[in-house]
């Protein structure tokens, strides 16, 4: 079951359509639009509609959902690009999560580098 949904979650507001947002993809369970500000050619964030707080919480509560994610990154890489993506899930702050509702950036459309660190 999702968790208690925080009145002021970002990207609730934006599932729900009450923050703007270039949407690029949707299903019945997760919402794609394009990161505010992209770090790559394709900078996509993939978001349960669902309010969880990051990616093992969502793992543990329903990992259809975590499935369902993965697969519209993967849809949206075909979409947008080459079909070659690289999904990441910054778990806490000192991982970089900024936003505590998760989201898997879906990142590609050139040669990436690895400097995770
Ligand atoms: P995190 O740092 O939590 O892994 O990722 C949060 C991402 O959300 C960042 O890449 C940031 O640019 C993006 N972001 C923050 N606010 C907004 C917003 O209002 N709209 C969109 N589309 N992206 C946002
Ligand atoms: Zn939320």
């Amino acid at each position: 079951e999702p968790a208690p949904v925080p009145s002021d979650c970002l990207f609730c507001k934006i599932v729900a359509g009450e923050v703007p947002a270039e949407i690029v993809a949707t299903d019945e369970r997760a919402v794609a639009f394009r990161d505010i500000a992209p770090q790559a050619p394709m900078h996509v964030l993939v978001v349960p509609r669902d309010h969880h707080g990051d990616i093992a919480q969502l793992a543990a509560a329903d990992p259809e959902l975590l499935g369902a994610v993965v697969a519209l990154a993967d849809r949206v890489a075909g979409e947008q690009a080459d079909g070659q993506f690289r999904l990441v899930f910054n778990s806490g702050p000192h991982a970089g999560q900024s936003v505590f509702h998760v989201h898997g950036h879906v990142i590609g459309g050139k040669q990436l580098g690895w400097t995770p660190a």
